[in-house]
């Protein structure tokens, strides 16, 4: 049994399937619509230059039991049941693939013209702001709140984006690169408030912690996502401070026959020695492969060099790899020009890659990490010199 529909619960049957497993596999998720993918809700979806974005999987051939609109309330580890509000449903394994839930500003729910984006309703109860062109202000300027942005300019609408912190995607990238993106947003036209905390968001508009009033059409909530493991309480399934459930190396929770996989789930990495929290696609699609042959007997470890990509503001950026703040940066190119990359080095090793408009970089340094290469810094920072042949 899965709990959850979503890309990393969908993978798990399917990789489930492609390991051999004959046996049954129940696929139980709360939303409605078939299993989709959310990374085209800020893009296309959201414009209505896609309708929507179903995971071409079909179910039927593969002998998937799709229980949807069903929603796991309990676990229940010791008669091995999962309670849900269409009846418990029995398992012999279970997958947790609940993936993760926006964080909501207090007392905003409820109020009129405040929106989140994490599910497909929520794109499409967000795309008559931007074909009515309503004034958006976004709280936070995190990889969500830019990806709207863009969007919502492209539609035509007035934004302003509201930062508690001093600049966008701050605590993720080093100040230095982070102070860089402040510029994307003045080039597409939206407003861009740092240091600035909501106190509240009231009917048309928002207030803000100095007593000053952004009036809106619509707010847009972008503050992050926490995982969906409310329903774990009492199961005994440890949860971490972060409520993420704390997966071992081989996706096993603390719970026997229970292992856990995707935005829900953390992970102790050996490659960076640290628990690792991620709430990106690609993990979502690795980790069930590794969940699935374990399931099936098998003795993988999970440590994957985390991946991710984002489209904003025309540029197309993406991060391989882990960074801490001790490791050593290295600039490949114009950081004010359309393409650039940073490179990070621990004890002269590549652990990380952050590409803008770079995909080639992107590429080869993903192996690199993969492969622990040690890199010529000098060599990296020239972005004439392809990364594969900057090795030492
Ligand atoms: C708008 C948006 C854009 C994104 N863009 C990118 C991108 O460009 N690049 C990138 O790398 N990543 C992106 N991501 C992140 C990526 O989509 C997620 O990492 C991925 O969806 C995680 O998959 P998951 O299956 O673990 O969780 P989810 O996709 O959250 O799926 C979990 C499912 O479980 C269901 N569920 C929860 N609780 C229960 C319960 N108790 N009972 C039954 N079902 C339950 C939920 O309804 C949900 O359908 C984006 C995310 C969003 C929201």
């Amino acid at each position: 049994m899965i709990v959850g529909a979503g890309m990393a619960g969908v993978q798990t049957a399917v990789a489930l399937r492609e390991q051999g497993w004959s046996g049954g596999i129940t696929l139980l998720g709360a939303e409605r619509h078939a299993p989709y993918d959310r990374p085209p809700l800020s893009k296309a979806v959201l414009l209505g230059t896609a309708a929507e974005s179903a995971l071409e999987v079909d179910f039927g051939s593969l002998e998937v039991e799709l229980l949807l609109g069903r929603e796991a309330l309990a676990l229940h580890p010791g008669d091995r049941r999962v309670s849900t509000d269409g009846g418990p449903v029995v398992y012999d394994r279970l997958v947790l693939a609940t993936g993760a839930e926006p964080v909501m500003l207090p007392r905003s729910a409820g109020v009129p013209g405040v929106y989140a984006l994490r599910t497909l309703d929520d794109a499409v109860a967000l795309r008559p702001v931007l074909e009515e062109k309503r004034d958006v202000v976004v709280v936070g300027a995190g990889w969500i709140g830019a990806e709207l942005s863009t969007a919502a300019r492209a539609a035509g609408c007035a934004v302003t984006v509201v930062e508690a912190a001093e600049r966008p995607l701050a605590g993720v990238l080093p100040d230095v690169v982070a102070e860089r993106m402040r510029g994307w947003y003045a080039d597409a036209g939206v407003g861009l408030l740092t240091g600035t905390a909501v106190a509240a968001v009231e009917p048309g508009g928002v207030r803000l912690a100095d007593g000053g009033w952004l009036p809106a059409g619509a707010v847009v909530v972008g503050i992050g996502a926490r995982p969906a493991t409310g329903w774990l309480a009492g199961s005994g399934v440890a949860l971490g401070p972060d409520r993420a459930v704390v997966a071992d190396d081989r996706l096993r929770t603390s719970v026997a026959r229970v292992y856990a996989v995707g935005d829900c789930a953390s992970f102790p990495s050996a490659r960076y020695g640290e628990r690792l929290l991620v709430h990106h696609w690609d993990n979502a699609v690795q980790g069930p492969r590794v969940a699935a042959a374990n399931l099936l007997g098998g003795d993988e470890r999970y440590d994957p060099v985390p991946y991710f990509w984002s489209e904003q503001f025309g540029r197309f950026v993406q991060y391989a790899g882990h960074h801490a703040a001790a490791d050593t940066m290295v600039q490949r190119g114009d950081p004010q020009g359309p393409a650039w990359s940073v490179c990070w080095l621990r004890e002269g090793v590549l652990v990380a890659l952050l590409a803008v408009g770079r995909p080639r970089d992107l590429a080869q340094g993903r192996k690199l990490i993969e492969r622990g290469v040690r890199l010529d810094p000098g060599l990296a920072g020239d972005p004439g010199v392809p990364l594969k042949t900057a090795v030492r």
